[in-house]
């Protein structure tokens, strides 16, 4: 085992996001090192950096989806060795709070996640706990299973979980980023017919290729297109990734009576909503927090029977995250980032 790894430390809020050396984590009690393959970049790192979400203790390795392999184990650990292929649900939970007891572990009173309260994944090495662990079968590359704790089943959760999506359902996906590209096909899976918007052709043609029927908002009006779609009877569901004023507008402005509006993405510090539709269509506005490990397993097994794609759109080097950074920000991919290793 080396001494030094590479790993992307915050130390101040509005620096660059650049790997240094780092002295390589020992595992803990109930804790394994994993020797990390491939992590996923996601724009909540780039919140982090700016200090639009605070962190908490500086400085910290962020980094919160991740897969690689087991290459130590801390004291206490059964049933996992090294060589073993996992992934790592984010939430590092209490087990015995309220929300925890019930199943709820992304709503944890006393929660701490990989790569925001304790280190994370953007490094050579990362431990954590072993109850956080999911195996990941051969199956799935390295780099697919790195974008699946964040990226996948947070749509996972907030469609099947929150939005209870189900068979002939019109479901609306505003915005088909990294998320949504995945909220398209687990919708779809789920036997719902979708609606999805982007002003990126590109991201339009991908979605279509995944079954969905694209509406380019730039040039398209969304209200006119889902009351084609829904043949008058408006939307089931919303899933709103973006989470602007403008967005829950448009999401509740097409939802039928009794439709619900998932809100997964916070642009804006504040939502309106129009109080007399809401109050007489008995609308339904709910927000969509994480997911569960219950939902990574789930995902795992989806890509891994083939009913899931996780899409990539770029790698790049670890060293390179400045740039994989800028071309986030950017916003001309189609699909996820990955950092990977080699
Ligand atoms: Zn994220
Ligand atoms: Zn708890």
């Amino acid at each position: 085992m080396p001494e030094l790894m590479r790993a992307v430390v915050i130390s101040r809020y509005g620096a660059s996001l650049e790997p240094r050396h780092c002295p390589v984590p020992r595992p803990g009690f109930g804790e394994v090192l994993i020797h990390v393959h491939a992590s996923g970049l996601c724009s909540t790192d780039l919140h982090l950096l700016s200090g639009r979400q605070p962190l908490g203790d500086l400085p910290r390795i962020v980094g919160h989806e991740l897969a690689g392999e087991i290459v130590a184990l801390g004291e206490g650990v059964a049933h996992w060795r090294p060589g073993d292929r996992v992934t790592a649900a984010i939430d590092v939970t209490c087990g015995h709070c309220r929300h925890c007891r019930t199943g709820e572990t992304q709503r944890c009173l006393a929660m701490r996640r990989i790569g925001f309260e304790i280190d994370g994944g953007h490094a050579d090495y990362v431990t954590v706990p072993a109850a956080n662990l999911v195996a990941v079968p051969e199956e799935i590359s390295y780099p697919a299973a790195a974008i699946l704790p964040d990226a996948i089943a947070c749509m996972y959760h907030s469609l099947i979980h929150q939005g209870k999506v189900g068979l002939g359902q019109h479901v609306l996906i505003l915005g088909v980023g990294g998320l949504g590209i995945h909220g398209v096909q687990i919708a779809r899976s789920a036997g719902a017919d979708v609606l999805a918007t982007s002003r990126r052709p590109e991201r339009l043609a991908l979605a279509e290729r995944h079954g969905a029927v694209g509406v380019d908002t730039s040039r398209q009006s969304l209200e006119a297109e889902a009351a084609t779609f829904t043949q008058g009877e408006g939307v089931d569901l919303v899933v709103d990734n973006i989470g602007t004023r403008e967005s829950v507008r448009q999401g509740l402005s097409v939802l039928r009576p009794g439709g619900k509006l998932l809100v997964v993405g916070y642009l804006d510090e504040t939502l309106e909503i129009p109080s007399m539709r809401f109050f007489k269509s008995e609308l339904e506005i709910i927000g969509c927090r994480g997911s569960t490990k219950q939902d990574l397993i789930d995902v795992v097994r989806l890509v891994g029977t083939g009913q899931l794609t996780p899409v990539i759109g770029a790698y790049y080097p670890l060293d390179q995250i400045q740039a994989a950074a800028a071309r986030l920000e950017s916003g001309d991919l189609v699909g996820r980032i990955v950092l990977t290793r080699s």
